[in-house]
């Protein structure tokens, strides 16, 4: 499991975002381009932790992110 500061600085083509929900454990795997366009390049694992909401559940605000 990766820290990084933002999606544009860490994630590379080819490497892929990590979202797991806290409560139900779904877990979504985006491309790093899907990653950028969805969540914004200058995203920060906090912001994306904040906006997300889990597709299995509908719980927001409770992933863990990495890549
Ligand atoms: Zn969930």
């Amino acid at each position: 499991m990766t820290m990084f500061q933002n999606l544009h600085r860490s994630l590379d083509q080819g490497q892929t975002l990590k979202i797991q929900c806290e409560a139900c454990d779904h877990l979504a795997t985006l491309t790093a381009a899907d990653a950028k366009a969805r969540c914004g390049a200058d995203a920060t694992p906090m912001d994306i932790r904040r906006r997300a909401r889990c597709r299995g559940c509908g719980a927001e605000g409770r992933v863990r992110v990495w890549i």
